[in-house]
């Protein structure tokens, strides 16, 4: 039986506020995924509801939403300049309620819009990492969870989040014992595993969190990479795309940003390491990609049973 991820692309026009002219493009990418992918993923676990990941386009910042069934999680909510963005795409979704919101790490261009978020949307936790900022936009973030006396959760490794559908969202990253220099290595890291497909966000987690990740228990097999860090050249060495074995890679960064993200070594990385899809929401625009559920639960082979 093939596996399938539908990936449907959404392509928007450079003006957002004329809505007449967005222009839209859909893609469907049918991966066919063979018994390699078993070896490797084992029979991966069950998914009852429709479930879609969207890579919300927010300029220069990040956010993504995971729609699965009735519930869903946002991991950032973009700058501050795109907290109304964020806030009228999640209603378009007819989203009134969030399972939890993941504010990945401190920086403006992932929290700024976050106390917008929690104002508008009934949100059950706010999953962060120990770490503060003084700016204007951690202030208001703070000020609203207590406003709204939302519960704070600062996440160990390799505890998650089991939505009703029977996805699973892992939590990889930071170990909460560990202090870094670079706020960046805060980023809370996720696996999403949607039945047979798993998504790996990286926030903007650089090089030191790819090496320990690589050297830890952590599977970092994934179908999906959301890349590290908007695609600089601080985040993705090659040892690591090679471990994550992903083929699709979204970067999320704004168009002419003043960074230069993504990198062209960064393209260049994820090219040799065999991605064959590479999205990037400051081109593309939002991204989507909607999951195929799995049926019932597999029966166990005959190998497996005398294994047992
Ligand atoms: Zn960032």
């Amino acid at each position: 039986m093939l596996d399938k991820l539908k990936v449907w692309f959404e392509k928007k026009g450079g003006n957002k506020k004329h809505a007449a002219l967005i222009g839209m493009a859909i893609l469907l990418v049918i991966f066919n995924v063979g018994q390699l992918y078993y070896k490797e993923h084992g029979l991966g676990n069950t998914l009852s509801q429709a479930t879609s990941v969207h890579f919300i386009d927010v300029g220069q910042g990040d956010s993504e939403l995971i729609v699965s069934g009735e519930q869903a999680v946002l991991i950032d909510a973009g700058p501050t300049a795109a907290a109304d963005t964020v806030v009228q795409y999640l209603k378009k979704q007819n989203i009134t309620h969030l399972r939890a919101v993941i504010a990945t790490h401190p920086h403006e261009d992932h929290i700024g819009g976050m106390a917008a978020v929690l104002a508008n949307f009934e949100v059950d936790e706010v999953v962060m990492p120990d770490s503060v900022a003084t700016t204007k936009a951690f202030e208001r973030m703070m000020d609203m969870i207590e406003t709204k006396n939302i519960e704070v959760i600062h996440p160990k490794v390799n505890t998650g989040i089991i939505l009703d559908s029977g996805a699973y969202l892992q939590f990889l990253s930071p170990d909460p014992d560990k202090t870094f220099d670079n706020v960046n290595n805060y980023s809370i890291v996720t696996m999403l595993e949607a039945g047979r497909q798993k998504v790996l966000f990286m926030g903007d987690a650089e090089k030191e969190i790819e090496d320990s990740l690589i050297h830890s228990e952590a599977v970092l097999t994934c179908d999906v990479l959301k890349v590290g860090h908007h695609g600089s050249k601080t985040s993705s060495t090659p040892e690591f795309l090679k471990r994550t074995k992903a083929k699709t890679a979204v970067i999320s960064s704004g168009a002419g940003n003043d960074y230069g993200h993504p990198d062209p070594q960064t393209i260049q990385n994820l090219e040799d390491a065999g991605f064959t899809k590479i999205y990037n929401t400051a081109v593309d625009g939002t991204v989507v990609l909607d999951f195929e559920m799995t049926e019932q639960p597999s029966e166990p082979s005959q190998e497996e049973e005398n294994a047992a």
